[in-house]
C-alpha cells in the first residue's frame, strides 16, 4: 500500500506507521482462567494490552518483572522454553485455559511482535 504525503510517496504500510504500546490492565478480555504466555508456568493475574487488543496474559511474578524491566522483559521470551512450560503447565492443569484461545493469543503476539520489530528498525533506519 502507498500512502501520499505531501509529494512524498511512503511505501511503509500503513498498520505499520504507528507502534503499539502495551499497558496492564485487570480486565481479561478473552476468558479469565488464562495461563501467563511470558513464563508459560502460572496462572495469569493481569494482562498486557493494546488499546484495542489483549496481547499477554501475565502472573504476578511477570507483572512484577514488566513493571521493573518494561520491554525488556519481554524480549527475554524463548518460545521453545515457553511452549514446553505450557505443555508442562497444560499436563497438570488440563481444564486451566483452552489450547484454541492459547493459539490464537500466541498469533496476536507474533502479529504484535513481528509489527513492533519492524517498527523499531524503521525507527532505526530513519535516525
Ligand atoms: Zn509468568
Amino acid at each position: 500500500m502507498k500512502i501520499r504525503i505531501g509529494l512524498i510517496f511512503m511505501k511503509t504500510p500503513f498498520d505499520d506507521l504507528f507502534p503499539e504500546p502495551l499497558f496492564e490492565s485487570p480486565y481479561f478480555a478473552h476468558g479469565t482462567r488464562r495461563i501467563c504466555l511470558v513464563c508459560g508456568s502460572a496462572k495469569a493475574e493481569t494482562t498486557l494490552r493494546t488499546v484495542t487488543t489483549e496481547i499477554f496474559p501475565i502472573c504476578g511474578n511477570c507483572s512484577f518483572n514488566w513493571n521493573f524491566y518494561s520491554y525488556d522483559s519481554l524480549k527475554k521470551i524463548k518460545p521453545k522454553q515457553l511452549m514446553w512450560n505450557l505443555a508442562k503447565f497444560k499436563l497438570l492443569h488440563p481444564f486451566y485455559d483452552n489450547p484454541i484461545t492459547i493459539y490464537k493469543s500466541l498469533k496476536r503476539i507474533k502479529r504484535w511482535s513481528t509489527k513492533m520489530a519492524a517498527y523499531m528498525k524503521r525507527r532505526k533506519n530513519e535516525s
